[in-house]
């Protein structure tokens, strides 16, 4: 018999993961709008320069992480961290917590993987700008192509799905109003990884975290890999870019000394100014981890919204995009 047609919007975790698990089921296209799958995992020169952390108790992701037989290991801790104020810099000892992990290689490994398992059906450089319901199927237009399929499912944070896409017949306005108000998780965010010759910190019984009220960087963490010894930050969220790179070489002198003037390299990714992942409303900070989970479907159910802050639990995280994946698969 022939496969009835699903269209998947966006190749990030949540589309990848959809698509592997239903591929033996329907004949499943993947359309990403990026010249690259991942979209919020995302690896640049050995780095994660998005997510760098799964937990013990996220029990899907994990899973899906054995399951491609890709490994993982715990995020370095061990020592003091620093405390940047305006009065100075102050060493502090953090409380035992629950450890974090990193996917030996990187994040990317996974989206790798999973592409490694499926039909060939991703097509990347195919942003979707409208969807339009017929009596038994939806039409997907993108800049360059029409699809004609059975079903779909969106994976796109729910601002950008209401913001960057058209429907015919449109969205009621209270589900416009509903997924406009859900954030997308670390859009406000800019990441930086500055890359050095040897973990000298670590020599030093420092851990590498860091908090600062001073800056550019708020955040800081141990983010070495097997090749390179390297430092991650946040960028505080009113860190001017200008000289940012010489700024954060001048902070991270003053927290761990002179070995830290000369780093190897610096990379930063803003992702406010990411137009395939947040909106001009996700450029400020939240503060909190949103409320996330949502049930939305549009067309008579032949559209189903899904992706990481449709999860009711751990939305927002990868634990969140592979629990949005095991729901939708549900409802298709
Ligand atoms: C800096 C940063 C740090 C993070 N840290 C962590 C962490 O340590 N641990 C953790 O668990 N999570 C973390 N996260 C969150 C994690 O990255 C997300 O939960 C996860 O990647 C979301 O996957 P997704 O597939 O649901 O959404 P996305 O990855 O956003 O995928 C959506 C896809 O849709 C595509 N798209 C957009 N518009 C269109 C269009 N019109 N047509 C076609 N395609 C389109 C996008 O390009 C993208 O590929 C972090 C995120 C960031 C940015």
């Amino acid at each position: 018999m022939k496969k009835k047609k699903l269209l998947i919007i966006g190749a990030g975790l949540s589309g990848l993961y959809t698509a592997f698990l239903l591929q033996d089921r329907y004949d499943v296209t993947v359309l990403e709008a990026r010249e690259r799958t991942g979209g919020r995992i995302l690896n640049m020169y050995g780095h994660d320069m998005g997510p760098s952390w799964v937990w013990r108790h996220q029990t899907y992701i994990l899973q899906l992480i054995d399951s491609l037989g890709l490994e993982y290991f715990e995020q370095y801790i061990y020592g003091d961290a620093l405390y940047d104020a305006p009065e100075g810099v102050q060493r502090f000892s953090v409380p035992p917590s629950a450890p974090s992990y990193r996917v030996k290689g990187g994040m990317t490994k996974i989206i790798n993987a999973l592409e490694e398992k499926m039909h060939n059906s991703v097509k990347i450089n195919e942003k979707v700008i409208s969807l339009i319901e017929k009596e038994r199927s939806v039409m997907v237009k993108t800049e360059h192509d029409t699809y004609e399929v059975d079903k779909v499912i969106s994976t796109l944070p729910p601002r950008l799905a209401v913001e960057t896409i058209k429907y015919d017949p449109p969205l009621e306005m209270a589900v416009r109003e509903q997924l406009t108000n859900i954030p997308t998780w670390m859009g406000y965010s800019a990441k930086c990884v500055i890359e050095f010759e040897e973990a000298f910190w670590r020599e030093e019984g420092l851990s590498g975290f860091g908090i600062s009220h001073v800056g550019p960087l708020a955040e800081i963490h141990d983010a070495s890999t097997g090749e390179r010894a390297a430092l991650f930050g946040f960028l505080h969220s009113n860190a001017s870019y200008e000289s940012i790179k010489e700024n954060i070489t001048v902070q991270l002198t003053r927290l761990y000394g002179d070995k830290a003037s000369k780093p190897l390299n610096i990379y930063v990714v803003d992702w406010k100014k990411e137009i395939y992942t947040s909106t001009t409303l996700d450029s400020q900070p939240l503060a909190d981890h949103p409320s996330y989970g949502f049930d939305v479907k549009h067309f008579n159910g032949k559209l189903i919204f899904s992706g990481t802050e449709s999860a009711f639990k751990e939305g927002g995280y990868l634990e969140g995009a592979a629990n949005a994946t095991r729901n939708v698969i549900k409802h298709v």
